[in-house]
Parts: structure tokens; C-alpha cells; sequence
């Protein structure tokens, strides 16, 4: 689908893939492809001395090769890298379009029988998905087989010990690659062209060893909207970096949404990564790699703590077996800067590769050296000394879980300990040298290879231990003290069950519907509740996703968030069940949850009932041209209570039916308004700000509204400055972002040259999701100024997380004090009690406790100042009177932490987490935490919904503030 201007030299590899292809082709149609061995006969085919002598020139150090790459088969018929994109993979300023990669893929498997692209879906811009599966001529032939092989292991239910041997003996692993889920971190899409090939074509018995035993599979490029923003902006501006001239800012945007956070996305929202899951359980390949570039020179995940203890010992034995091996090795080749064991914990089970982990398989990640694009750039590390960071701990200094990710920082931050001698790193690289695209290829490539080596050399071991760790996991369904999970029937709001149960489902854990009253000793719950037995599978999974986190101890740091319990993200009642009779309950089998609402009655106007559905938004837009009032208190229609926050619609109200259906709410006829005070649903016109800088925490929001259909204009700091945003905008959202008010309103350090992000004929992923002359400089204090102007003409101004510190410092809220935590305290994304404070008001329309559970997200410490300073001398031992505008707050302590890890709980004692300032005609509604965190706190987006939609009524609930009884709404 895309095209650009080529290099001529690209052109002229066009003219070579035709004939490629065309070799291919015939070869196919008259079922005598080539093999890709054409001397294998007589013995090793002979190598492209070229490859060989380039490799060597572009390698900065012999010490950064290796035997398993400096040289390259050259196979009559089989095209190799070179010959499809006009280079050989590592060439310095060369970096492929995933158009071009697909290209050569499909090229190689035109004209080798040991290779396959399957197609697995399609990315938010429309780029083909794909696994490329390499293997043996019978491994590629009989495909299907293996795949039925690697599903009966998968499933030991269905098999007994002894037949699963039988199987072992016959199968292969798959061992699956993915490169690029990191757009930024370039190389590995680049080296896995070459791998491919190489272990397509070569007859080392290394390699026929891997091609004969293993079945490797590839996701060339995990994020390919991403990888071709990031080529094309290092076309136009990162190869003509040089020290100490660099851009000064990256690429705005990777994917549609988000950067790094495709390898945090628990619940797979993105359809990058929801096609790779969907693949995965179909395949089930025992081994899943994610290839990324930040650690010097690689490191190898090892599996460090805290662990998961639900996931199985044998996976904690695996981990670093293989990771050791593949350290000894390249350090055997005389390869330096291979460690492991210091960076990446076990805990989150939200990487992407943990799908396989997740699943009884297991997870293996890389962080290669990275550099400039494709650009040869110095490495300055330290000498061998010094202290530095405590690397056998965590290893991720600085914030809470949802800061960026430390990839790319971690590459600076970290060079002087990584050069330091470890126990987990006996030959640290040290000393400043030049390193280079294809120094990243070899190591990433080497180490790939060894791994495949070893994973040739143990197959059935892989296999058994496969097959053990899910045989294991249905057992500890029997014999562990949590049976199983009851998501009881009968729930206020169904909509967010069924999302939980369909997201179980997308793992693939089985969940039933019971076919009559469940009788458990941990209560009686009526027929059609969930329940979620353990002894299946992924019986392993679902207690790891559903219970509470506990945290292992007291020191470890965790590299991402401690906790995900889905029962509290959702406000959700999930119940944990020890009773083994859970195992024994009739069920039906759920494919999915299918939303079902209800409508009753009939008449001139329909109730919809606000029970906390985050689709109530998606029902206002739906009908966005007929009258919807919400009312501001509770009614009874029948025996249907509709609680305050309920919509009135009338006008066309056949339409009202199938909409809430569709979206699974509640509905009831009426022949006249009910007799309690109501006020229009007027529809805002809604914005959302971003920086340049940082809008991978906006992208959640932009999913969040996009997926609940909110319409919103996503504006930059230039519409900001153009200034009477009252006039174009009623609601503005500035999402959680930056980090810090400096931050949100300076950006993007300006160093006199504009950057602009903008589409051309020549890079046509530019200027997507907007577009400017000059990405620097931030709005400024005139964008301040024009953020206060819109409050006071009667705006609403929305903050989220760390961007409420914003009206806080920049004194649009002079009232709100913003602080921050303490050195001592740690909480990277605690589930934790917030206690509503004022439940008449319409933000909390639809919630039915006065305690919710929130995730924590390391936002300011909020507080509205009453005179005296409340926390001048600790905090206080009780609760303090409620300043003026404290909507909703943390009571803060170690009783109120609900799931996974704060430490220093008092310090949020009674801080505010929702605060209503009043600016001029208009106000400020500043959350402490972020109400759309990462597709994951359903539970919470309602915060944010009600906001929007009941904009200019957020008074209603107030004394003597009440709208008007009947149908004269204001
Ligand atoms: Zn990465």
C-alpha cells in the first residue's frame, strides 16, 4: 500500500525481486521449487565473499562479530536480503519499510519451500500482519500437523502422560521471534530478514541442526504503523545526526496510540497485539522472544525477581538455563557486554511476550545495543568501577509504574553500571568505541542463533517441560488453596462483567455460565453466574489476573505496575472460591458474552437506568440529536430504581430500544417525566490536549474515547496559542502527561531550529494524528494564558495525573497545592481506596459506594489550602474537614491498600484525588490519578464520562443548586 521515492538502488533490486519471484513461481508450478541447497550435496554452499567483506567493514571491532554471522550462503534461486532490497542487512544510513519487508518475505518464501508467511490481521493503519514460519521442507510441508502436535500438549485433558510422550517424539518446538514491537529500537526487524534466510538456506550443522529440530516463526515488524513513522523520520532528519547535533526530539507518534505501552497492554486493546494473541493460541509455540534494543551490549532476560509464584518452577529453572547458555557462548565467540539477570523482574504479566509465559509457555527478551537509527555513533562507557546503581534489585530507578518506559533512558542512565563486573555479568564492555547498525545485528543475530542452538539441542526437553508446566497447571486447580473464581449473576451493571468475561476469554480461559444456584462454602450464588474453574489449562492465568496482588517483600522495585487485580479495575464483584465443589459445578460454556439490555414498557419518554455502564456515554452520542435529561435523584419506575445520573430521552423514541440493547443497559418506558430534578445532557464540544512530547498517555484516552465513541478534536500547542478556545471548545482535557507542569508547558526543548512533523510526497507517516511547522517549544506561558482565559469565559478544564499540576503551578488553580512524594515512598500503580466525598454530584452518577477502588497513579499530592497549611506537621490522625471542592480523596494508609505494593501509604493520607475549582465562569476538575489508565481501570472511566457529559451542570447535587422537577431541565 505504500509508495515512495526509492533509492536507484532500491529500483534496480525491484527489477532483481521479479526475477526472483518469477524463479519462484515457476519452480512452484512445477513442484520443484529450490531447496536453497544447491551444493548441500557435496557440502557447504559457497558464500558471498562480498557479504563477508562488507559485514567485516561495517563491524567496528573484530570483538563484535562472530562465527555464526560474518558470512552468508549465496543460493542459486533463494534471494537473499540483498537481493530483494538492494543491501545486506546492516548497512550504515540503511533502514527497510515494512512494505520492503514484507516484499522480501514474500520473496524467500516464493522460492523456498522452507518458508511460509501467514497473514494474522491487519494494523490500525491497514499494514498486512504477519508470522513467517521457517523450518525444514517437512516442517513447512506438514505445518498443520505440528500445530495439532503443540495444541494436544497444550491441552494435557485431553491426552494421558503416556500419549503425550508419543507426541513429544514426534513434534517440534516452535520457537517464535518478534522484532519492532519497539519502533524506535530498529535493528531487530532489519536482522531477522537475515536470520531467516540464514537458517532458510545455510548447511552449517548448526544451522541444519535448528531447521531440522526447531520450527522458528518471526512477527517481522510487532508494530509496523510505528516502524515506518520511525524510518520515515529518520530519513528526514536522523541520519543527518552527528554528535552533538542531534534533532532533539523523536518521532511524535509510533503507533496509532501508543509507544512502548504495546508491551504493557494487559488486555491486548490494540489490534496489533490482539492478532498476535489470537495467533498464539492457535499455535501455541512453547517459546515467545521479544527482540528490543536498550541494554548494552545484550542483555538476556533472565527472570529475575519478584516472581509470579502462580506461574510454574520449571519456568523459573528454564529462564535463566537458556539466558546462561547464550552468555557463555557469545562470550566464548569473544563477544563482550553479554549479561544478564539485572533489568526485567518476573511480576506483570502484561508484556507481550508473557502471553506465551501466561499460557505454560515461556517469555525471553532481548535488549540489544542500540544506536541512532542506523547510524554509526560513539559509545561512551564507563571504566570497570564505581558503585553505581544497585543493579541486582529491580533495576528501574525513578518513577511509578506508567512512567515511560526506561528503554531508551536506560541506555544513558545505565552505561556506567552496565559496564561494571557482576555475577550476572562477568565481562562487561567498557571503554568508548564506535558501534554500529551491524555490530546490533551480530549480537542480536548470534544470540538468536544460540538460543535456536540450543533449543535444537533439547527439543523434547522443551517440549515435555510444555507439556508439564499445563499439566501441572490443571492439577494445581485440585490441590491448591483457590479453586476457582465466581463472578456472581445479578450485578447492577453488566456491561462491565461481561467485558471482564470477555477478556478472560481472549486468553483463552475457559469460563462457564452455571446451569442452576450455586451452593459453595463461600456462599450461595444464583444460576448464570460465572464461574472460572482452575483446573484448566490456563487455570494458572486466571488467578493470576483475578486476585488480589500480593507483594513478595519489601524491598524489590517491580519494572512495572504491581498490581492489575480485574475485579477492582472494573468494579466488579470477582469472588475467590477455596471450595473445591467449585470444580464440580454444571456449567455451560461461554464463547462470549454477548450484551443483552433491557427494555420495558412503552410511552413518550425512556428512562435509561445509570448503573455505572461506561457505555451510558456511548448511548448519549448514539442519540445525540434527541433530548436526553439525567436526573439528579433516585426514582422508581415499577420495581426498576433508576439512581441519579439516569437518562430521560424523548423525541424519536423507537430509537431508544436498539441502541440500549446493543449496549447492554437498562430501559424503561414512561408516560411522563418523573417528579425529581433533572437537567439537559447538553453535548460539549470536547478537546483533548496534547504535547509533542509525550502523547502516549493522550493516545490511552484518545482509545478510551474513541472506543466509547466520544468525539473530541485532539489539539497541540498551536491551536492553544491561537488562542479563544471558548469559542471553539467547551471541555478540555489534558491528559496525564510530561510528568511535570514545566514539562507540559515548555515540551520540547527548542534549540532554534524548527521540527517539523508534517506529510510530504516523501514521508507520508508524518503528520499523522497532527501536524506542525515546529514541534518545539511547548505552548509557553501564552498557552497558560489562553488555558486560563477559556476557565474564566466558562470552560471546563479537565486534568488528569501529573498534568494537574499544572493549574496548580501555573496558577490557574491558586487555591491547589501540588506536591509530590517522598524519596521513601514507592507505589508503581497500587490499587487503593478512594472515598467519594460528595456522591450527590454528577461526576460520581452511576457509582453506588462511597469507597471505590482506584488505581494509584503516581500523580500529584493534591490538597486545597483552607487557611493553614493541614499537613504542615504530618499528617493529621484523623480525618480533617473537607476543604471546599474535594470531591472525592485517598484516605491513605497501609488498610486501604486493596492490591499490590505502596510503600509510605500515609503520605496520600486524606490528600484529594477529584478537586472542583471554580475559575472566573468556568472551572477546573483536577483528578490526582488517571482515570483512563492503559484500557484497564474500567471501573473508573465513568469519572471522566460524567465529567464531559453533565459539563455545564456540575453544580447539580449541590444545596439549593438543583435543577427544576419534570421536563423544564435547564
Ligand atoms: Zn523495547
Amino acid at each position: 500500500m505504500s509508495q515512495w521515492r526509492r533509492p536507484a538502488r532500491l529500483l534496480a533490486s525491484l527489477f532483481l525481486l521479479v526475477v526472483w519471484m518469477t524463479v519462484g513461481i515457476v519452480a512452484q508450478s512445477t513442484g520443484n521449487k529450490a531447496v536453497g541447497s544447491s551444493a548441500a550435496a557435496t557440502g557447504r554452499p559457497a558464500d558471498d565473499p562480498e557479504f563477508a567483506r562488507l559485514v567485516k567493514e561495517w563491524t567496528t571491532k573484530p570483538e563484535f562479530s562472530s562465527p555464526l554471522v560474518d558470512h552468508l550462503p549465496k543460493i542459486a534461486g533463494v534471494p537473499s536480503p540483498k537481493d530483494v532490497l538492494g543491501h545486506h542487512i546492516g548497512e550504515p544510513k540503511k533502514l527497510t519499510y515494512y512494505a520492503d519487508i514484507l516484499k522480501y518475505y514474500r520473496a524467500l518464501a516464493a522460492a523456498s519451500p522452507r518458508v511460509k508467511v501467514m497473514s494474522i490481521g491487519r494494523s490500525n493503519e491497514g499494514r498486512d500482519l504477519v508470522v513467517v514460519f521457517v523450518g525444514a521442507d517437512e516442517s513447512i510441508k506438514n505445518l498443520e500437523t505440528y500445530r495439532g502436535y503443540l495444541a494436544q500438549l497444550a491441552d494435557p485433558r485431553t491426552i494421558s502422560d503416556a500419549q503425550a510422550k508419543e507426541i513429544v517424539a514426534k513434534a517440534k518446538p516452535i520457537y517464535h521471534l518478534s522484532g519492532g514491537l519497539h519502533s524506535g529500537e530498529v535493528g531487530p526487524s532489519e536482522m531477522l530478514m537475515e536470520l531467516a534466510y540464514r537458517v532458510a538456506v545455510e548447511d552449517s550443522p548448526l544451522v541444519k541442526k535448528i531447521r531440522d529440530n526447531v520450527i522458528v516463526s518471526i512477527t517481522p515488524v510487532a508494530d509496523p504503523d510505528g516502524r515506518d513513522r520511525n524510518v520515515d523520520w529518520y530519513y528526514k532528519y536522523g541520519i543527518n545526526e552527528t554528535e552533538g547535533r542531534t534533532t532533539g526530539a523523536g518521532v511524535p507518534y509510533w503507533g496509532k496510540y501508543i509507544f512502548h505501552d504495546d508491551n504493557r497492554d494487559i488486555n491486548y486493546s490494540q489490534i496489533e497485539m490482539r492478532a498476535l494473541l489470537d495467533w498464539y493460541l492457535q499455535w501455541h509455540p512453547p517459546i515467545m522472544h521479544d527482540l528490543h534494543q536498550a541494554q548494552t551490549l545484550l542483555y538476556t532476560f533472565s527472570g529475575q525477581a519478584p516472581h509470579n509464584p502462580n506461574l510454574d518452577p520449571i519456568l523459573y529453572g528454564e529462564l535463566p538455563m537458556m539466558a546462561n547458555f547464550e552468555m557463555a557462548q557469545m562470550t566464548k565467540y569473544g563477544m563482550p557486554g553479554v549479561w544478564t539477570h539485572g533489568y526485567v523482574d518476573m511480576w506483570s504479566p502484561g508484556y507481550l511476550a508473557f502471553m506465551s509465559s501466561n499460557h505454560n509457555g515461556m517469555i525471553r527478551m532481548y535488549e540489544i545495543q542500540g544506536t541512532s537509527g542506523a547510524n554509526t555513533t560513539k559509545l561512551r562507557l564507563g571504566p570497570a568501577a564505581g558503585s553505581g546503581q544497585a543493579t541486582g534489585r529491580g533495576g528501574r530507578a525513578g518513577g511509578p509504574g506508567g512512567a515511560p518506559e526506561p528503554d531508551a533512558a536506560a541506555v544513558t542512565a545505565g552505561r556506567s553500571n552496565q559496564s561494571q563486573r557482576e555475577w550476572f555479568r562477568p565481562w562487561p564492555a567498557t571503554g568508548e568505541f564506535d558501534w554500529s547498525l551491524r555490530n546490533n545485528t551480530n549480537y542480536g543475530e548470534t544470540g538468536v542463533l544460540t538460543a535456536l542452538q540450543y533449543t535444537a539441542a533439547f527439543p523434547n526437553v522443551i517440549l515435555e517441560n510444555f507439556y508439564q508446566k499445563s499439566r501441572n497447571s490443571v492439577n494445581a486447580g485440585r490441590t491448591d488453596a483457590v479453586a476457582g473464581f465466581i463472578i456472581p449473576a445479578g450485578q447492577r451493571d453488566t456491561t462491565r462483567v461481561a467485558v471482564l468475561v470477555n477478556l478472560l476469554r481472549m486468553q483463552g480461559i475457559e469460563v462457564g455460565s452455571a446451569k442452576s444456584e450455586v451452593r459453595v462454602k463461600e456462599g450461595t450464588f444464583p444460576a448464570g453466574s460465572y464461574v472460572v474453574k482452575r483446573d484448566q489449562p490456563y487455570g494458572r492465568l486466571a488467578k493470576t489476573l483475578l486476585e488480589k496482588q500480593v507483594y513478595p517483600d519489601a524491598v524489590t522495585r517491580t519494572y512495572d505496575d504491581a498490581s492489575w487485580t480485574m475485579g477492582m479495575m472494573s468494579q466488579t464483584e470477582v469472588r475467590e472460591i477455596a471450595d473445591k465443589a467449585v470444580l464440580d459445578v454444571t456449567v455451560t460454556p461461554v464463547t462470549e458474552v454477548k450484551l443483552t439490555g433491557t427494555v420495558s414498557g412503552t410511552g413518550s419518554l425512556f428512562a435509561v437506568a445509570h448503573y455505572g455502564s461506561n457505555n451510558m456515554i456511548t448511548l448519549r452520542y448514539r442519540l445525540k440529536d434527541l433530548k436526553v435529561q439525567t436526573v439528579e435523584k433516585e426514582f422508581k419506575q415499577g420495581d426498576v430504581t433508576f439512581p441519579a445520573g439516569s437518562f430521560i430521552v424523548s423525541g424519536d423514541v423507537a430509537r431508544v430500544r436498539p441502541a440500549v440493547e446493543a449496549l447492554g443497559l437498562t430501559a424503561v418506558g414512561l408516560a411522563s417525566a418523573p417528579l425529581v430534578p433533572m437537567h439537559d445532557l447538553d453535548l460539549p464540544r470536547v478537546a483533548v490536549y496534547s504535547t509533542w512530547g509525550s502523547t502516549q498517555d493522550v493516545g490511552w484516552i484518545r482509545f478510551a474515547f474513541d472506543k466509547f465513541e466520544l468525539p473530541y478534536d485532539l489539539i497541540y500547542k498551536d491551536r492553544v496559542r491561537e488562542g479563544n478556545l471558548k469559542g471553539a471548545y467547551d471541555v478540555i482535557v489534558i491528559p496525564h502527561q510530561a510528568g511535570t507542569a514545566k514539562r507540559l508547558v515548555f515540551d520540547i526543548d527548542s534549540r532554534g531550529q524548527a521540527i517539523a512533523y508534517k506529510k510530504s510526497e516523501r514521508f507520508k507517516y508524518l503528520g499523522m494524528y497532527g501536524e506542525s511547522d515546529d514541534i518545539t517549544g511547548g505552548m509557553g506561558l501564552e498557552g497558560v494564558a489562553e488555558f486560563d482565559k477559556f476557565a474564566k469565559a466558562g470552560g471546563v478544564l479537565v486534568t488528569l495525573g501529573a498534568a494537574s499540576f499544572f493549574p496548580a503551578e501555573f496558577g490557574l488553580a491558586p487555591k491547589v497545592d501540588a506536591t509530590r512524594t517522598s524519596a521513601q515512598f514507592y507505589s508503581p500503580g497500587a490499587i487503593i481506596d478512594a472515598e467519594i466525598l460528595q456522591p450527590e454530584n454528577p461526576i460520581f452518577y452511576g457509582y453506588d459506594k462511597k469507597m471505590i477502588p482506584v488505581r494509584y497513579g503516581g500523580g500529584p499530592l493534591l490538597s486545597v489550602q483552607t487557611g493553614g497549611n493541614p499537613f504542615a506537621d504530618g499528617p493529621p490522625a484523623g480525618p480533617p474537614p473537607t476543604p471546599q471542592g474535594v470531591l472525592m480523596r485517598y484516605p491513605g494508609g497501609d488498610d486501604h491498600v486493596l492490591s499490590g505494593l505502596m510503600r509510605g501509604a500515609n503520605e496520600i493520607r486524606n490528600r484529594a484525588a477529584i478537586i472542583d475549582q471554580p475559575s472566573g465562569k468556568g472551572r477546573i476538575i483536577m483528578f490526582a490519578g488517571n482515570p483512563c489508565y492503559r484500557w484497564q481501570n474500567f471501573g473508573e472511566f465513568n469519572l471522566l464520562f460524567n465529567t464531559v457529559l453533565n459539563y455545564n451542570d456540575l453544580e447539580a447535587g449541590k444545596a439549593g443548586a438543583a435543577g427544576t422537577a419534570g421536563q423544564a431541565g435547564r
